[in-house]
């Protein structure tokens, strides 16, 4: 149990996060902490080397005044001043020989020899280094630097101040770094919970969705940019699954009503034929019948799965270029024995060429649909026109009749599936032509508008980016 607590919690982002953004933290501020340690620690040692330098130039400006004694008794003075533990002083030659020394029992064997014949060869004025003291398990800067002819001078200083400095630097450092780590940890767990609340919140109401209540939404309260592009994005996918699933409850409940009175019918017919002897021209008849019933009940199905596919974008708008204007002129031509037949005029208002990029054959299904209408509903010696129109970066289409116009009312359900209003029952359809037409446009990115006056006309404008 325990055991798998801490399993979960090793894989759970906020402590990766944390100790993510710790580990960092720590990594730079050691590396940090290290140039600077780094840099005072050479400092130090420049400032030492200068003052060390100052002195050995005394000494040869002593030489040259006074000669090797005078340098052997300044040397002598200094070191009975100075603490033989943190100072030496020694003079010798390039063979090696102590000329004077202070008191060096505290420091073990320095090198003489292989100094001074290493200066020579490079020819050097002066030598400083670092030298460790095992007697003492301390650390000394040393400068070796010719005198005077045939005379080296070696002065040492013990490095012991220097370096308690630096441990006290050190540890003082190491606890800041201690306490900027905790710091950090807590700060980068905060900082992970804050930003791991939010998700939690699309968790949250996802496990809510996926327990059936489709209408919750998350807060996009814009507290991280990501996780509101992420509630958004999840609230997008959500509206799409209601509508998705509204389609689907309109379909069954279509199926419920508008599909049941064909087969009622074809049922009828049956019944009815079996019930008495019949002819066998009232039963060729009655197989006619069954196959208009059939045949509107398909083109109901094609129809419905047509819109359906088209509402959830689920083939993609095929974008081919075509010319409009003879699109729109190859349907009035379809459409123009049934307009002459009802004595409706039916003219056109065409530019000469209107070239557009879209899916040609909802198109084409768009113009009859919204064409047949206008016929349909527009008594004898009416009129129908149909214009075209490329402005402004945009394509209008209208189709004006003065048919029997739609009531206001009836304006806002048109585009249901299904609907047909009252006044138009007697001429027939199944009401699902507008439907597709508006699903259809939306699937184009265009836009449809109808304005009507009952008994006057009604006029159906489409709009689409060029
Ligand atoms: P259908 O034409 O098969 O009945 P539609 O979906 O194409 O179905 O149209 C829905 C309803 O809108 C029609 O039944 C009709 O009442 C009304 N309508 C559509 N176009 C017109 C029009 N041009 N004039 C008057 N009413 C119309």
């Amino acid at each position: 149990m325990f055991l798998e607590k801490i399993h979960n919690l090793r894989k759970s982002l906020i402590f990766r996060l944390t100790i993510l953004y710790a580990v960092a933290f720590a990594v730079l501020s050691a590396i940090g902490f290290l140039i600077f340690y780094y840099r005072i620690y050479a400092v130090t040692m420049e400032s030492l080397d200068l003052e060390l330098l100052e002195e050995t130039q005394k000494y040869t400006a002593l030489m040259k005044e006074e000669g090797l004694e005078g340098a052997r008794s300044a040397i002598a003075e200094e070191a009975e001043s100075e603490n033989p533990d943190e100072d030496f002083f020694r003079l010798f030659n390039f063979k090696g020989d102590i000329l004077t020394s202070s008191d060096m029992s505290s420091w073990g064997t320095v090198d003489t020899q292989g100094i001074s014949s290493k200066m020579q060869k490079e020819g050097l004025s002066y030598v400083t280094q670092t030298i460790t003291i095992p007697e003492r398990d301390d650390t000394a800067r040393m400068i070796t630097a010719i005198v005077g002819p045939n005379t080296v001078l070696q002065i040492g200083e013990s490095l012991e101040e220097v370096n308690d400095y630096l441990d006290i630097f050190l540890k003082l450092f190491s606890i800041l770094i201690f306490i900027l780590i905790i710091v950090s940890t807590i700060i980068g767990w905060l900082l992970a919970k804050r930003a791991t609340i939010d998700m939690a919140e699309v968790t949250q109401t996802a496990e809510e969705i996926s327990n059936g209540s489709y209408d919750r939404r998350v807060q996009i309260k814009g507290r991280f940019k990501e996780i509101e592009r992420l509630g958004a994005t999840f609230n997008r996918m959500l509206d799409r699954i209601q509508s998705l699933l509204k389609s689907m409850k309109e379909i069954n409940d279509n199926i419920a009503h508008d599909l049941r009175s064909p087969l009622a019918r074809i049922r009828g017919i049956a019944e009815m034929n079996l019930l008495k002897e019949k002819s066998i021209d009232e039963y060729k008849d009655m197989a006619a019948s069954t196959m208009e019933e059939c045949d509107t009940l398909i083109d109901m199905i094609n129809t419905m799965l047509d819109i359906t596919e088209a509402e959830a974008g689920v083939n993609e708008v095929k974008a081919e270029e075509f010319e409009l204007v003879a699109l729109i002129r190859e349907a009035c031509e379809l459409f123009r024995p049934i307009a002459n037949e009802k004595k409706i005029n039916l003219k056109t208002n065409l530019p000469e060429s209107l070239t557009f990029k879209s899916d040609r054959k909802k198109m084409q299904r768009i113009v009859t649909n919204i064409l047949e209408n206008a016929i349909k509903f527009t008594p004898a010696d009416g009129t129908v026109a149909v214009s075209a129109a490329a402005q402004d970066g945009e394509v209008r289409i209208e189709f004006e009749d003065t048919g029997m116009g739609i009531s206001e009312n009836d304006l806002h359900h048109i585009f249901e599936r299904f609907y047909r209003c009252d006044r138009s029952r007697s001429q027939g359809g199944v009401g699902l032509g507008l439907s597709l037409v508006k699903a259809y446009i939306e699937s184009m990115n265009g836009t449809i508008r109808v304005w009507s006056t009952i008994n006057q006309g009604s006029l159906f404008a489409l709009k689409f980016a060029l």
